[in-house]
């Protein structure tokens, strides 16, 4: 699957120097509940135009960092500045400039889509056309209907039309997609999508690897308070040196000795026959065992190439089982 971060789409083209200003830049954050240290002391940094994703287990602090940079929280220690404010004492001129999508909402009572946004626009220095933001989050067609009368996935685009009709400069989205169906959740990937085209910077929290996977450009894992990993969701956690396993079972009497030289002494033998090669090569280790095989008559029928997956690489890095670790 092709990233959306792979894809340099003209729209997203912010300058190079306007990128590298942070939009948020957090330094030595900790929160303290009673004796519990919920954040202990990190650091972030986040850039203009960027979808910057924020994963960590149940109970990892993220939404007590976000709440702290959305200035709903207050934090114990530490630096924070986001679009150049401290959110503990920014103004309502930079309350405009932020955009906030929470896990959950309950639509206005008695207004339609359109009579809410209008509503919701009023409040705002600057709003985005109305119609222009129905268009962006896929609502155009239900535009006279009332709130109250939307699918789960329809009120979840609104509450992404109510977060972006001010106009906002970031916009956080806590979980965006969490129990939409696989076509809903696509469609709202390519509304997130949308909004970086338009030069939004995204905060993204999410549970789902995939997600996070498509349209992120960097992630940073939080652990019990602490930074445990940062990178691109191809180099999170040295994702990108990690060996790639050619697994297959031998053919009936045939042990790893059997196999070419440049490949037996990396073969891992497994139950039943299996053998998994740890490649660092997985092209020409492939093309080894094709031609051994091939020459031998040897089909293979259980070949599988496995790279890790981003999924896999944050349960170790959190320190959960994977199902790798459970065979
Ligand atoms: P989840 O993925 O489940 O939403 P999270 O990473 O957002 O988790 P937080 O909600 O930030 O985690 O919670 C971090 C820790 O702080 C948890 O141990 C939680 O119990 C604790 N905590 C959060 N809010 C409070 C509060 N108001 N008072 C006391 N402890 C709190």
């Amino acid at each position: 699957m092709e990233s959306i971060s792979d894809q340099r789409g003209a729209g997203q083209a912010a300058t190079a120097s306007a990128r590298a200003e942070p939009v948020i830049s957090v330094r030595g954050l900790v929160k303290r509940y009673g004796s519990h240290q919920a954040v202990a002391g990190i650091d972030l940094e986040v850039r203009r135009g960027e979808i910057f994703a924020f994963l960590g287990p149940n109970g990892a602090g993220k939404t007590t960092t976000v709440e702290i940079l959305e200035g709903f929280r207050q934090r114990t220690a530490g630096e924070v500045a986001v679009l150049g404010q401290d959110p503990a004492t920014a103004d309502g001129a930079w309350r405009d400039r932020v955009g906030v999508v929470l896990q959950e909402s309950e639509p206005e009572p008695g207004l339609s889509v359109r009579e809410c946004l209008v509503m919701y626009a009023g409040y705002y220095r600057k709003p985005r056309d109305i119609d222009e933001t129905m268009s962006l989050v896929g609502l155009t067609a239900k535009a006279g209907t009332l709130g109250t009368r939307l699918s789960g996935g329809q009120r979840r685009r609104l509450d992404f039309a109510l977060a972006l009709i001010g106009d906002p400069e970031l916009i956080f989205l806590d979980e965006p997609t969490t129990g939409f169906d696989p076509s809903a959740r696509r469609a709202a990937w390519e509304v997130v999508a949308g909004l970086r085209k338009l030069g939004k910077t995204i905060f993204l929290t999410t549970h789902y690897m995939d997600e996070a996977e498509y349209l992120a450009d960097r992630i940073t894992v939080l652990s019990a308070g602490q930074i445990v990993a940062e990178g691109t969701p191809r180099t999170l956690g040295g994702r990108d040196h990690m060996t790639t396993a050619i697994s297959f079972t031998l053919p009936d009497g045939l042990g790893a000795r059997d196999l070419p030289a440049g490949l037996s002494p990396l073969v891992e033998p497994g139950s039943g026959g299996l053998a998994v090669v740890h490649s660092e090569s997985p092209l020409v280790h492939l093309q080894m065992l094709g031609n051994w095989a091939l020459g031998r008559g040897f089909d293979l029928p259980d070949l599988d190439v496995h790279r890790p997956t981003l999924e896999e690489v944050y349960l170790s890095l959190t320190g959960s089982p994977t199902t790798k670790d459970r065979r």
